[in-house]
């Protein structure tokens, strides 16, 4: 009769290989966001740019809102002036008038200076925007890249568990659901060969006679002392 671990030993072999590419689909988004990363310093350039061109803007608002008004400040004295009764009246309202033309005049230097700025501050934002569009091109391919593996994966992954099932059906239920319990405990394997010297293949520890002995008995599923592993000695090796 064949060892009843034998189609198990097989499941595992697809299982390993099973968990590997799980793993790496698992892996996948965070590989992603790695790549995306290497944006975040430009993304941050590029805010920092926007958010200057937004306040030269706001305050260049301002100083306009103020100079129309100054201006039409300049409109009513000189509307009052026309009907001053004194020649007093009429210089103290010559006086008032250059009084605010120079703020006005002074406020539209302000004006030139922040409009200069705004200017420099457009193409700074033009340069950044461009920086990050020729890293996100850059990036664009290793992206695609990693989607399609992740796509391959998947695919690949669902056939696996099919086949997995297929032999799992196969295997004795018990041993099976022992086979599991391990493997999940363990990670890397839940049924391992007794290596020469009569050594348990998972954790290397030295086996008892009467266990080595034992695992070449079809009858009996054995397990390593130590580390709690199936231990499997395949008949043909006896
Ligand atoms: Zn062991």
């Amino acid at each position: 009769m064949s060892h009843p671990l034998e189609p198990i030993y097989a499941l595992q072999k697809k299982d390993r290989r099973l968990i590997k590419i799980l793993r790496e689909i698992r892996d996948i988004p965070q590989r992603r966001s790695d790549i995306e990363a290497q944006l975040s310093g430009s993304k941050k350039k590029l805010a920092m740019a926007l958010d200057s061109k937004k306040h030269t803007e706001a305050t260049l608002k301002e100083l306009e809102l103020e100079v129309e008004s100054l201006k039409q400040q300049v409109v009513k004295y000189k509307n009052q002036q026309m009907e001053a009764q004194t020649n007093d009246q009429y210089r103290a309202f010559v006086k008032e008038i250059g009084v605010v033309e120079d703020e006005i005049k002074a406020l539209e230097e302000k004006e030139i200076h922040l409009m200069e700025a705004l200017e420099q501050g457009k193409s700074i934002v033009a340069e950044c925007e461009a920086k990050l569009n020729v890293e996100k091109a850059g990036i664009a391919d290793e992206l695609a890249e990693l989607d399609d593996r992740a796509a391959h994966l998947k695919k690949k992954a669902e056939t696996m568990k099919a086949d997995r099932s297929r032999v799992a059906a196969g295997c004795d239920k018990e041993i099976l659901k022992k086979y599991t319990r391990i493997l999940n405990n363990k990670k890397d394997f839940a049924v391992v060969l007794i290596e020469p010297g009569g050594h348990c293949g998972g954790c290397h520890m030295k086996l008892p006679p009467q266990v080595i002995h034992d695992a070449r008995n079809p009858t009996k599923v054995v397990a390593c002392n130590f580390c709690g592993r199936i231990v499997y000695n395949p008949l043909h090796k006896a």
